[in-house]
């Protein structure tokens, strides 16, 4: 049979010796290895507590962005879901009526926004498609959660904390990397 690689090796069946018969050389062998990993740095993080640094180009979980004035900046336009691979995001779209002027950017809104993390294979498309700069993926990663309920992400899930209003939630959701937003 033709080897798709030139990595596969010739296995000896051939009976063992009087001193493999006492396996003393591959303990003392295994022994050997053990003990020279004691002296090597540990590479295990004491995690929650430590956490190690993500690549600058980690895509995390959704948020739904303000802009500086606090409005939300999706139009319902529906461009993130067609251009998501995975059939992850659906909405439903609102008209603003008058005296909404505060709350949202343009006429039209999303009035529902969910995401269904269980599908999302996070590459990000959907912030690339979005042209109101509406949605991007944060450095957080995705909770664990019980239910695959638990996995859908409604728009109270996903917009950002007002920075003009909770501070502290604004920073903490748009992560280290993230400050131009
Ligand atoms: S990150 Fe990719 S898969 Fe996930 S919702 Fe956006 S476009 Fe869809
Ligand atoms: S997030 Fe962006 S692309 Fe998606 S519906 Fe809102 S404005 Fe359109």
């Amino acid at each position: 049979m033709q080897a798709l690689t030139n990595r596969r090796k010739e296995v000896s069946r051939k009976p063992m010796t009087f001193i493999e018969s006492l396996y003393i050389p591959a303990i003392l062998k295994g022994m050997g290895i053990t003990f020279r990993h004691i002296f090597t740095k540990n590479p295990t993080i004491r995690y929650p507590e430590q956490k190690r640094p993500f690549s600058p180009v980690f895509r995390g979980l959704h948020v739904l962005n303000r802009d500086e004035a606090g409005r939300e900046r999706c139009t319902a336009c529906g461009l993130c879901a067609v251009a998501c691979p995975a059939e992850a995001i659906t909405m439903e779209a609102a008209e603003r009526v008058p005296g909404e002027e505060s709350k949202y950017r343009e006429e039209k809104y999303a009035a529902k926004y969910e995401i269904n993390m269980l599908r999302c294979i996070f590459c990000g498309l959907c912030e690339d498609a979005c042209p109101k700069d509406a949605i991007y993926l944060s450095e957080t990663v995705t909770p664990a959660n019980y239910t695959r309920k638990g996995f859908i992400y409604g728009k109270e899930d996903l917009l950002i904390p007002n920075r003009n209003v909770e501070l502290e939630e604004y920073a903490e959701a748009i992560g280290e990397s993230r400050r131009k937003y």
